[in-house]
């Protein structure tokens, strides 16, 4: 029997996501959508937001429940926009706009201070009542280092991409080809280090099989 695991988002592109991460990577736990309430996001750190939205799924479904959260932060803006990356240029939530406003902001700072990484925190809420489990909560964290291109270059990927130079690469994430990004990013390397705790929720094979 498989464990049944809800992902605390209404985007489908991140179900989709996921659920073929963990069919390759833990096949025994399916992933599913979520349509309740999402809750403010009022925590003051990557962490404690993707566990706000972890611990309101698991309370509504009664199932264990996963939440992602992610966004840029900029070293000599003291790692802004950080958890303000989707709304850094107003409450629109407009990512060219974000993008075009972290590019002015530092239009003049020289190449070598330019450093800024991505990150994304997945928390995992295993909540009471799950037949065999005790609860418990998980954060498993990715960074993805880098520096901030002066000019945006790109199509590919979304966001912050086209001003995101990984480290060892000249290329933009924008001209990353998707793969290449779902293999370096920082979603990819929080679900690396998930996925020893995700196997850890599947039943231990029984001494006769
Ligand atoms: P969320 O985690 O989907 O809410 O994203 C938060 C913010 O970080 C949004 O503004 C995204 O554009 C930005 N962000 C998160 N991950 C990436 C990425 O892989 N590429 C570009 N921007 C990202």
């Amino acid at each position: 029997m498989s464990v049944e695991i809800v992902l605390a988002t209404h985007n489908q592109h991140k179900v989709e996501e996921f659920q073929r991460l963990v069919s390759r990577d833990v096949p025994g736990i399916t992933v599913l959508g979520y349509d309740g309430p999402e809750p403010v996001e009022d925590g003051t750190s990557f962490s404690e937001n993707a566990l706000i939205k972890a611990r309101v799924a698991a309370a509504h479904t009664g199932s264990i429940a996963l939440a992602d959260d992610s966004g840029i932060g900029v070293d000599i803006l003291g790692g802004a926009p950080g958890i303000f990356s989707a709304r850094w240029a107003g409450l629109q939530h407009d990512s060219s706009a974000n993008l075009a406003l972290l590019l002015d902001q530092l239009h003049d700072v020289h190449e070598e201070h330019r450093s800024a990484w991505f990150a994304c925190h997945l928390a995992l809420v295993v909540p009471p009542g799950i037949p065999g489990m005790e609860p418990f909560e998980h954060v498993a964290v990715g960074t993805w280092h880098g520096a901030l291109a002066t000019e945006p270059a790109g199509t590919n990927g979304f966001g912050y991409d086209p001003a995101f130079i990984p480290n060892g690469d000249h290329r933009t994430a924008a001209q990353l080809s998707p793969a290449e990004k779902n293999e370096l990013s920082h979603r990819a390397i929080a679900f690396r280090e998930l996925v020893p705790v995700l196997r850890g929720l599947l039943p231990a094979p029984s001494a006769t099989s």
